[in-house]
């Protein structure tokens, strides 16, 4: 019997190699459900060819345009929970920023064995995801290749001769600039990653570090470090992505082409390697691998989630709903890149402080404060 995959965020980068994957293995995976934000016409292609049993779009205002006659389409945040809570056998939430929260949850309340490329949903909700996952760590296995790497890593060494994770970063497209250049940045300067193909968000995030701060924070809720033993190492060619400093000072790393269908396949078929159509590795073939250590100066978002980190649940919550808020103005032209961490920043120092969060509703709670304080802001610094 194939595996049914439920699939979140189907049209978005992330959710196309995904159904690559399914492709290539076709013999033992098939699509159950599919759902995504808004692009219907390529959520119509996929449906044509993968035929799936279910279909959710998050924006309902969309519903008439898509070619389905199987069964009612779901909507919005709802409708993915329902189809989250149906029977399959896992689903990936690629889903982008914190709309993938609620289906994460609610998939681990369920038991299901998710593969997670949605990080906001552990920058979040990372306490009461882990309690979740209580008893029962192999039903969330990341999809980010950094922690697909650690997960791969850590399989290998007993815990206690752990001593740091290291998190690499490619640095994004502004590594070289000068400090007082970033201010002149355009968006579409900054949607142009170097060596990933990407989504808006997660390459803006890239662009500001941003996403290497939801990174660290995603790998201490993952892997249950104290956030002093995460470090970030800044290497261009994005060739090894995570590496582990172990006890005696000697290190192992993981190492990979830059392609997400590897740590992809690798959450679809339960931690087994099968083969795969993706570049080789060739030392010959490369000149140099280049590591810097990040410059959180120039790029203070990094050092923001650090703080956030050190601060409490709360600080979490605000910085990843204040920094989507921003990215959002900056990519509408609105606000100038280095504008970015600076409100975000301004969100953190007003909001109230709560060190452990325990319950989804304090979490959305918290969220929604985020989104009308930024929003506000962003309000009367245009006016
Ligand atoms: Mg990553």
């Amino acid at each position: 019997m194939k595996k049914k995959i439920l699939l979140l965020g189907s049209t978005g980068s992330i959710g196309k190699a995904t159904l690559e994957i399914i492709e290539h293995e076709k013999d033992s995976l098939e699509i159950f459900g599919l759902a995504c934000k808004g692009s219907i016409d390529l959520l119509n292609e996929q449906i044509q060819k993968f035929k799936p049993k279910y279909i959710c779009v998050y924006d309902k205002s969309q519903t008439d345009k898509i070619n389905f006659d199987k069964t009612k389409i779901f909507t919005g945040i709802a409708g993915m929970k329902e189809l989250v809570a149906m029977d399959y056998a896992i689903v990936v939430n690629a889903l982008p920023g914190s709309i993938g929260l609620e289906p994460t949850i609610e998939a681990l309340k369920c038991q299901k064995t998710i593969a997670l490329a949605n990080k906001e949903s552990l920058v979040m909700a990372g306490r009461i995801i882990r309690k979740l996952l209580k008893g029962n760590p192999n039903q969330l296995i990341p999809v980010d290749s950094e922690h697909s790497a650690l997960h791969q890593l850590l399989q290998a060494i007993p815990r206690k001769e752990l001593k740091t994770m290291i998190i690499t970063a490619s640095g994004g497209p502004f590594r070289n600039h000068k400090k007082d250049d970033l201010k002149k940045i355009r968006p579409e300067e900054a949607l142009n990653h170097p060596t990933w193909k990407m989504g808006q968000k997660i390459t803006l995030d890239s662009a500001t570090l941003m996403n290497k701060g939801l990174e660290v924070i995603e790998a201490r809720w993952l892997f249950d470090v104290e956030p002093s033993r995460i470090k970030v190492l800044v290497h261009p060619e994005s060739i090894l992505h995570g590496i582990v400093e172990l006890t005696d000072n000697s290190l192992m790393a993981y190492m990979a082409c830059p392609d997400m269908k590897i740590p992809i396949a690798y959450a679809l078929n339960a931690s087994q390697r099968l083969p795969l159509p993706v570049n080789r590795v060739s030392f010959e073939e490369m000149a140099t691998l280049s590591f810097f250590a990040p410059d959180m100066d120039k790029f203070p978002s990094l050092r923001l989630a650090y703080n956030a980190l050190a601060s409490g649940d709360s600080a979490l919550i605000v910085l990843n709903t204040a920094n989507e808020v921003v990215s959002e103005a900056f990519i509408q032209g609105k606000i100038c890149f280095t504008d970015i961490p600076r409100i975000v920043e301004d969100a953190l120092e007003h909001h109230t402080m709560q060190s452990e969060i325990e319950d989804i509703d304090t979490v959305l709670e918290l969220h929604n404060w985020a989104i009308i304080y930024t929003a506000n802001k962003l309000r009367n610094l245009l006016r």
